[in-house]
């Protein structure tokens, strides 16, 4: 009997831990490592919560992947009994004036076979009066996307994982030189060294660390602060038995979470924030901000305006400079594989990602065009 293809991935967040399950699933003896443990506060995948949708813009193939992620997360959640993803509807608000986004979703939205459907502001008030429609045109109503739980998750799937065989260890990947040090095994921070066949990197925000002349500053970490604010008492309305996820296009974009298993209103701005390093970088977020989401709030949601915050989180997008993922084999290394460049967006397809790696690295096949870091040639010069 030959044996197994050993393949070390580093990171256990929404990229990697889903790459180790189906690599695993795929025959390979999988060790996943992780410097701070599955869904870590410093993360990318660190937080509650995640919007699961399928509108997308123009900006593709995602509305397809995500149709695909979507029934891979329901699948999960009946075969580890759980519930990660939770459907409560998106919607999306179209502004006067700029609906270009809104529109050119449509035929991806159909095409990827994803539910939908337009509405009116009429039929938007009458469903939910809790909103104040005022500058909306029109709405796009997603009734079986939601939002799926986030650092939850990526401990849910490392469980999985060991459950059906694969290693996971806490340990940090000491960052050397890419064809002298990681080829040869890892240098692990208790001093030990780890030997694959195989290596996938999926780092989030800190692979231009681990690559600094690969990756380098195509991946951008940015600072993004997130709100939660307290519904009034008794009432449910502003909750995910009452209201689905929702995204604006009015003067930035704006998206929210319903209140949910004790946890807040969600607010955020998707604009991206100042540089942010992930390691050392303060998780305060900032007071400029805050205003910015109240007043909106008060605005779109006029019940809740004054609302106390209960939580704040800040999370960084690993941004490229496209904002399309980063799925490639090293240029110079054939053994190593990197997947990342989630920018702002990646947690959705967390299961695609790992299907899609899974059966690059097994069967030694080249990335998609659109993912590979050779569409960057002309920026790394
Ligand atoms: C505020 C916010 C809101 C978002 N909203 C959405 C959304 O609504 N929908 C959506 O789909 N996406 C969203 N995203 C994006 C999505 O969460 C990320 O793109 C995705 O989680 C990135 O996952 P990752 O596995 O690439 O990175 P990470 O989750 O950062 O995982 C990388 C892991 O690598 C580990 N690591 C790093 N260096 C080493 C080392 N040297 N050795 C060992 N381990 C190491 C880290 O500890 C970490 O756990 C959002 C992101 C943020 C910050």
């Amino acid at each position: 009997m030959p044996s197994k293809s050993h393949i070390a991935v580093v990171g256990a967040g929404a990229f990697g831990g889903w790459t180790a399950l189906y690599l695993l699933r795929r025959g390979a003896r999988v060790t996943l490592l992780d410097a701070w443990g599955p869904g870590n506060a410093r993360s990318s995948s660190g937080g509650d919560t995640r919007v699961m949708r399928g509108t997308y813009g123009p900006d593709q193939p995602y509305a397809r992947m995500a149709a695909r992620a979507m029934r891979l997360w329901k699948e999960h959640d009946q075969r580890w009994n759980c519930r990660l993803f939770h459907q409560t509807g998106v919607l999306w608000m179209a502004t006067a004036g700029d609906d270009e986004y809104e529109r050119a979703s449509l035929p991806f939205l159909r095409e990827a076979g994803i539910k939908f459907e337009e509405l009116s502001p009429e039929e938007m008030t009458r469903r939910w009066p809790q909103i104040n429609f005022e500058d909306v045109r029109w709405g796009i109503h997603e009734p079986e996307s939601g939002f799926l739980r986030a650092n939850t998750a990526c401990q849910v799937v490392v469980n999985g994982f060991v459950a059906e065989g694969g290693e996971y260890r806490q340990a940090a990947v000491v960052p050397g030189k890419v064809e002298s040090d990681y080829r040869d095994g890892l240098r692990l921070s208790d001093g030990s060294t780890l030997l694959a066949d195989q290596y996938v990197f999926a780092c989030g925000p800190w692979l231009g660390k681990l690559f600094p002349e690969t990756v380098g500053d195509l991946i951008r970490p940015t600072k993004q602060d997130v709100f939660f604010f307290g519904t009034p008492a008794g009432d449910d309305r502003f909750s995910e038995a009452k209201l689905p996820v929702w995204a604006d296009h009015r003067d930035r974009f704006t998206y929210g979470i319903p209140a949910n298993e004790g946890h807040g209103f969600k607010i955020a701005d998707d604009s991206r924030g100042p540089e942010f390093d992930p390691t050392s970088g303060e998780r305060t977020a900032s007071a400029e901000t805050l205003a910015m989401v109240r007043d909106y709030l008060g605005f779109r949601f006029p019940a809740m305006k004054g609302a106390p915050l209960v939580e704040t989180q800040v999370c960084q997008y690993e941004n490229a400079p496209d904002n399309h993922f980063i799925i490639d084999r090293h240029p110079r290394v054939e053994n190593i594989w990197i997947a990342g460049g989630g920018s702002g967006h990646g947690f959705k397809h967390g299961p695609v990602i790992g299907e899609m790696v899974a059966e690059l690295v097994m069967e030694r096949k080249d990335a998609d065009a659109m993912f590979r870091l050779g569409r960057f040639a002309k920026e790394t010069g």
